[in-house]
């Protein structure tokens, strides 16, 4: 609901490639007393994904979390096209960048379509929305969960859940996407559907930040990927010049091997057995 006197929020406006839209600068964040992020440095910019990737517990999810304006940091400061966070109303905030949480709980039996649907609420407080239902049905597509628009939410398997969920985020249409662990609970076909319609935002001037755990993935798919570990950015830029065997092997305390893929190049992680 919009407060009477204040200013009605704005579409995001269109920006060049390369353009940085969020930057994370010097954040720190402490959760019950303990420090998880300490002086994080990232900047995103319209046109790349860009993988966040580290082991269990190095702070990937409160980085997501702080990034999208839903976990206060405690230093530092995140910026959206160059301003706080904090100065942007949450409509206007919701009209940039949209939120898939590692888990999407849903309790009540709302259908797939309702629950997408739920994406579209920042452009009704705009324009009434009259887009609405195509950009749900594009979404449901989109996600290959158009056959089960009627279902209740509640009943998917793991992977159907979470393919509609992502549906919820797309049909946001924000320029933002910030993604958490969109592939975990997905076979390799829709693996690779996920990361394609990423790359399809991000041709189209959208600015992607995704958790993943497969680095062969964010290998094939980031164009830069930052790894944190206890809470410090400790590497980031290009594929090929991040994964390296010691610098992961560190990160994961684990014998981690790299191999360039013999017919594309692309560098295969694997642990050495
Ligand atoms: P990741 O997504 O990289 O696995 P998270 O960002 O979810 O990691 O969590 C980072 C660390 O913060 C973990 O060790 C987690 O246990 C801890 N943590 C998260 N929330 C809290 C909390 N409310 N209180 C204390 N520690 C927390
Ligand atoms: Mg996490």
């Amino acid at each position: 609901m919009r407060r009477l006197g204040a200013p009605r929020p704005r579409p995001p406006e269109t920006v060049a490639a390369g353009t940085v839209v969020l930057a994370a600068r010097d954040v720190a964040v402490s959760l019950g007393g303990i420090p998880i992020l300490l002086g994080v440095d990232l900047e995103i910019a319209a046109g790349e994904v860009v993988a966040l990737v580290g082991p269990n517990g190095a702070g990937k999810s409160t980085l997501l979390g702080a990034l999208a304006g839903d976990q206060p940091v405690d230093a530092g400061r995140v910026e959206l096209d160059g301003r706080p966070l904090d100065e942007w109303s949450g409509t206007d905030l919701a009209l940039r960048r949209a939120v898939l949480p590692q888990a999407v709980t849903v309790s009540f039996p709302f259908s797939v379509r309702d629950v997408v649907e739920m994406g579209r609420a920042p452009w009704v407080a705009v324009d009434g929305d009259p887009d609405g239902a195509a950009a749900v049905d594009a979404a449901l597509a989109e996600c290959d969960v158009g056959h089960l628009a009627h279902r209740s939410y509640p009943t998917l398997s793991g992977g159907e859940r979470a393919r509609a969920a992502l549906a919820r985020v797309l049909a946001q249409a924000s320029p933002i996407l910030l993604l958490d662990e969109p592939t975990a609970a997905l076979d390799l076909h829709h693996q690779e559907l996920v990361l394609g319609l990423a790359r399809r935002r991000t041709d189209e001037g959208a600015a992607v930040v995704v958790v993943l755990h497969d680095l062969a993935l964010a290998a094939a798919h980031a164009d830069r990927i930052a790894v944190l570990s206890a809470g410090r950015i400790v590497a980031a830029g290009p594929p090929a010049a991040v994964l390296r065997d010691d610098l992961l092997s560190d990160v994961y305390h684990h014998r981690i091997e790299v191999i360039a893929h013999p017919r594309t190049g692309v560098p295969m992680v694997m642990p050495r057995r």
